[in-house]
């Protein structure tokens, strides 16, 4: 397994410095780099893979789920220090959080569960193999996939009670032509968080504060609050447009809010975490809404005008974005079929 570390202090400022400045560009970067926030951008380049290679000639949108489980069977375990003692580990599905702590662990979101011996040698030298806490910022595979094995290192599973409830179902995600089961009774949130809530481990602090309806209805933000480190799910995918679960909740106008939500949360030296795609900063999160309101107006202008799906993705409204925003897990023609779900 590849991995790269570094300890905390400039080493990783200059490691996310690096993959912000990486992160902006609407290129993918080239690879076979040594550069200290070069691992960091691994797990995007994945996902920048499995979309469309060029914004004027898309092709067939691949399964995000079977993209996904593939990537984080090939893809090492990547291990990026953030600030504080907070990391993100990166090449299992969504992005993660790892605290370490004498008290035990916390995380936030677990990945896929194909990654599981992969996620727990990443763990164990960071010194965090006993873990008291996993956060679930909501209830998607990529996120949760690992809750069981989690839970046997001694996690207590923390979500809202949506995510709770949406774990605890069958759930048939037409976009990803794939049902989920409901999921064994160990990988299910035992501690449900419906307002805001504040963890203290090892003197440490993470605030968790549910967003209401925007990615899916049960959205879940974790903020480490001396290391001004924000983890915001899949309500912000740097970067890259994304995912709308509009089967269980989720809608343009909620992503809109939500991206609300994580600029009223963020500082200007907030380092921001999101879902999908390299870290970011608040200008980032500026950025990801107002792309979401302008290709929102645009869809909801077509669909007024009385076109169809099929015919508004025709019309290729999030064209003046798509170089920058869509060439990842999710396509132009997949996103404008989400947004105008909504609209
Ligand atoms: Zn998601």
């Amino acid at each position: 397994m590849k991995r790269k570390m570094k300890t905390p202090g400039q080493a990783a400022i200059a490691a996310v410095l690096a993959v912000c400045a990486l992160g902006s560009s609407p290129a993918p970067a080239s690879g076979g780099t040594h550069s200290p926030g070069a691992h960091a951008i691994d797990s995007p380049r994945a996902f920048a893979s499995a979309g469309n290679p060029s914004p004027g000639a898309p092709k067939k949108q691949k399964n995000p789920y079977e993209v996904i489980n593939a990537a984080a069977v090939r893809d090492p375990i990547t291990v990026t220090p953030l600030r504080g003692g907070v990391y993100m580990l990166q090449g299992s599905g969504g992005n993660i959080g790892v605290l370490p702590g004498r008290g035990g662990a916390v995380m936030v979101d677990a990945g896929v569960a194909v990654s599981r011996r992969k996620m727990e040698s990443a763990l164990r030298k960071l010194g965090a193999s006993r873990v008291r806490y996993l956060v679930n910022t909501h209830w998607h595979f990529d996120h949760t996939g690992g809750n069981r094995w989690v839970h046997e290192h001694g996690a207590r599973i923390i979500a809202t009670p949506n995510t709770l409830r949406d774990l605890s179902r069958s759930i048939r995600v037409v976009e990803w032509a794939h049902t989920f089961p409901p999921v064994a009774a160990a990988a299910r949130p035992t501690v449900t968080v419906a307002s805001q809530r504040t963890f203290t481990v090892d003197g440490r602090s993470v605030r968790l504060r549910p967003y209401g309806p925007g990615h899916t209805n049960g959205d879940l933000s974790a903020y480490v609050t001396r290391a001004n480190v924000l983890f915001t799910g899949d309500t912000f995918w740097n970067n890259l447009y994304p995912f709308i679960d509009w089967e269980t909740g989720g809608s343009i106008n909620g992503m809109i809010r939500s991206a609300n939500q994580n600029i009223a949360m963020a500082g200007t030296d907030t380092i921001v975490v999101p879902g999908h795609g390299p870290v970011g900063r608040r200008a980032d999160l500026v950025r990801f809404r107002d792309m979401l309101v302008a290709i929102r107006d645009r869809v909801a202008g077509l669909k007024r005008r009385g076109l169809t799906m099929e015919q508004a993705v025709a019309a290729r409204p999030t064209r003046p974005f798509d170089a920058t925003w869509g060439q990842g897990l999710i396509g132009p023609d997949l996103f404008t079929r989400l947004v105008y779900r909504g609209v």
